[in-house]
């Protein structure tokens, strides 16, 4: 079996900026992702902070740095690691259908939504609950809808929905929101779009389909209820990084610890992107990192 100098393991723009690094300084590349190419970003509509593009979807960014990286010869397969362990001499990175051999690994694996906690909320997924309006938004056209969030997921979830939802109603836990001023601003200016802050889930309403929610008024402690035929959840993520516990050191929410240089716990194993230890979680600064990961893993190669 063939044993690669490197497996990267996800392929949004971490893990396909620290491939595309690997391969031009000629080592053997295997790209590996258990979804779809371009991972989060791919979800985004409008890119608007990524330099020398005034706008591009996020899907289209993606879809240029993949054919970029397969031409330049990344081996990519589309599977789920599921673990990885040390070897003798270099890793084993198991996944749902193969199991592959490497020199060194590079963990780009970032993160997903995270739940609500609500009763019903996984009943009620694909029925009016939803955590990506670009996946199901279309579906609640003409209709009005709830967005959970404060921050700049949720206001460009607001944003895209506000273009055909009959209303957006913004419901925030806290009295403020956390996104880019220019981003809230132009969505709170939108006349469909409004929003509810210090509000607390409480209650999914419906029997086979959403038709509402209950919150409580954190201040008041009233009962509010809104009525709606989807709601969008985007109330912050969870890293995806259970393939490595164990094998690398994550903090408490179960990030990998490490910092800009992208090094982790254990020698041969290099992070890049949100699923690190990081304040700012961009698709520029997980390029960055793809990049520094890219470098420090050719180095550490290089010294075998
Ligand atoms: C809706 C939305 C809009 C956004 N808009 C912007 C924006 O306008 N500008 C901006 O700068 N940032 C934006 N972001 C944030 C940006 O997308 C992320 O910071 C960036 O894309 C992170 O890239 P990543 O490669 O680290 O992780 P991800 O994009 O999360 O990619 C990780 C990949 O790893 C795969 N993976 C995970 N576990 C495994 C496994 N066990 N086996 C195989 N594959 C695995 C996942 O399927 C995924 O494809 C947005 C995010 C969202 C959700």
């Amino acid at each position: 079996m063939e044993k690669y100098d490197v497996i990267v393991i996800g392929a949004g723009v971490a893990g396909m900026t620290a491939a595309l690094n690997c391969r031009r300084a000629e080592k053997s590349v295997l790209l590996l992702e258990k979804e779809c190419v371009g991972g989060q970003i791919a979800l985004s509509p409008k890119v608007e902070n990524y330099p020398t593009k005034q706008q591009i979807a996020g899907s289209d960014l993606a879809d240029e740095i993949f054919d970029q990286i397969t031409e330049w010869g990344v081996e990519f397969d589309l599977d789920t690691v599921e673990a990885v362990s040390r070897t003798e001499d270099g890793f084993e990175v198991k996944c749902g259908y193969n199991t592959y051999q490497s020199k060194s690994v590079i963990v780009a694996t970032g993160v997903h939504h995270r739940p609500i906690g609500v009763a019903r909320e996984e009943e009620l997924i694909g029925k009016g609950v939803s955590y990506c309006a670009i996946c199901d938004g279309a579906f609640y056209q003409g209709e009005d809808v709830v967005v959970i969030g404060d921050a700049n997921t949720a206001l460009q979830y607001s944003n895209l929905l506000a273009g055909y939802c009959k209303s957006v109603h913004i419901c925030t836990l806290f009295d403020k929101f956390f996104g880019d001023k220019t981003l809230v601003t132009s969505v709170l200016s939108k006349p469909n779009v409004r929003y509810t802050h210090n509000l607390a889930l409480k209650e999914f309403v419906g029997d086979d389909e959403l038709t509402g929610l209950v919150f409580e008024d954190t201040k008041t402690h009233d009962k509010v209820s809104v009525e709606c035929k989807a709601v969008f959840i985007c109330i912050g993520q969870i890293p995806h990084n259970d393939c490595v516990n164990g094998l690398v050191d994550l903090d408490k929410y179960g990030y990998i610890i490490s910092d800009e240089n992208c090094f982790t716990s254990c020698p041969g194993v290099f992070v890049a992107g949100d699923c690190r230890t990081k304040k700012v979680r961009q698709v520029v600064t997980a390029m960055a990192d793809g990049g520094v990961a890219g470098f420090n893993c050719c180095q550490y190669l290089d010294t075998l």
